[in-house]
């Protein structure tokens, strides 16, 4: 794989870099709730205005329909001002003359930020003459956002066209530790749980044949129940996923390398968390976690992995009777991830789940950006990539 980086840029004195950055922070009342999206996106920044260059960030937050102050970059300006102890300009409105004529004054080391790219519908219509407006505002592109590198918009995709580009230091990063996963040190766990079955599918596809057992909970395992004959009450089941699950299984036989738990916790008709084999759960019942003989048997097969893979809650973990599997999981993923063992857990609320465990530092990588990570491991379609990631 060759990767256009940033570092094999030979000369930034003096050039203006348009910055695609994936800063898309959650806001409440104008308020940044947490900020890992922009601390994480730093490296490139520094390395960028350490060798002298002017920059140009852009990015989009929420994916409002049309400008919408709720949606303002404003304040993660602020925020970036704080964390660099540095200016930075943050230049309100469309982009057009008036920025290109404050772009034009910009010295060596300065930082501008844009507005919401999203305040612009041709941002999401990928739009070529969008595009061709942001190229013109700087000497070379970089993109650092993989979260929206699956998506085939103007400020990842049609803008390469106009200019020199090239892989921030955070893309490169989570491309070379998605990477690990597709050519694993063996064995390869991969660890799948969650709701939306539909975004899995490609994925659980995909790694199966290079994984050594896939360990299945959450939501997503209930179809498999359900394809089984299992009474599984009022889970929540996906009945698209019928063609898909049916994959998996030779006759009535499920494949070897799936894994189901054995055990599940329910919440009965009276609404009590209840242990049950998974041949003892009644009509009345909602499957919302593994049980403790499943947490045993997974943690059997984690100890063995030299890779693991994890995405998806084991269950619905937001809520204390029904968090148990899935924070054991954390916990033993991010264990054997402090060790020899290669560990990455991707996934909104997965990575919201190890959080809860305090101990998401031992884990090798995070990765924040649930849809692209999905789709560059399934091997899907990443307009953000073409032209600076090569296969
Ligand atoms: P991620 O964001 O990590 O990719 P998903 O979005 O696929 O994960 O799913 C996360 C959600 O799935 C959580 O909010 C969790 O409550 C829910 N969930 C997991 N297991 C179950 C279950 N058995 N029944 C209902 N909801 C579940
Ligand atoms: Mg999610």
């Amino acid at each position: 794989m060759k990767i256009a980086s940033l570092k094999k840029i030979k000369i930034l004195t003096g050039k203006t870099i348009l910055l695609r950055v994936d800063f898309n922070v959650p806001l409440k009342n104008g308020k940044i709730l947490e900020d890992y999206r922009i601390t994480a996106g730093l490296d490139s920044l520094k390395f960028l205005l350490a060798k002298g260059a002017r920059l140009i960030i852009v990015s989009h937050l929420g994916e409002p329909d049309r400008v919408d102050v709720k949606y303002s970059l404003k304040p993660v300006a602020a925020r970036l001002q704080k964390l660099l102890k540095q200016p930075v300009k943050f230049l309100p409105g469309a982009i057009g003359l008036k920025t290109a004529a404050a772009i034009k004054k910009m010295k060596a080391s300065d930082i501008f930020m844009l507005e919401n790219l999203r305040f612009n519908q041709d941002e999401y219509k990928n739009d070529s003459a969008f595009a061709k407006i942001l190229a013109s505002l700087a000497d070379l592109y970089v993109n650092d956002a993989f979260a929206v590198s699956h998506r085939a918009q103007a400020s990842v995709a049609a803008v390469k066209k106009y200019l020199p580009s090239y892989a921030g230091l955070l893309l490169e990063k989570e491309i070379n530790a998605l990477n690990k996963v597709l050519k694993p040190q063996k064995p390869l766990v991969v660890i799948m749980g969650g709701a939306k079955i539909g975004t899995k599918a490609p994925l659980l596809d995909k790694l199966y044949p290079l994984a050594d057992q896939i360990l299945l909970g959450g939501a997503l395992a209930n179809n498999f129940f359900k394809f089984q004959n299992r009474e599984v009450g009022r889970s929540l089941i996906d009945d698209d996923s019928t063609p898909f699950v049916k994959k998996f299984f030779n006759g009535r036989r499920l494949a070897s390398k799936i894994i189901l738990p054995s055990d599940v916790i329910v919440a009965d008709a009276k609404n009590r968390a209840r242990f049950k084999s998974v041949d003892q759960v009644s009509a009345t019942d909602r499957i919302l976690d593994i049980g403790p003989e499943t947490i045993g048997a997974y943690a059997g097969y984690i100890k063995k992995a030299r890779t693991l893979v994890w995405n998806g809650p084991m269950g619905k973990f937001e809520s204390d009777s029904f968090k148990h599997g899935t924070l054991a999981l954390a916990r033993l993923v991010a264990s054997r991830s402090s060790g020899a063992t290669y560990g990455i857990i991707g996934g909104g609320e997965t990575v919201a789940a190890l959080a809860l465990t305090q101990m998401a530092e031992y884990v090798d990588w995070i990765s924040t950006a649930g849809g692209a990570m999905l789709t560059y491991l399934s091997g899907g379609k990443m307009p953000g990539l073409e032209g600076i990631v090569k296969k």
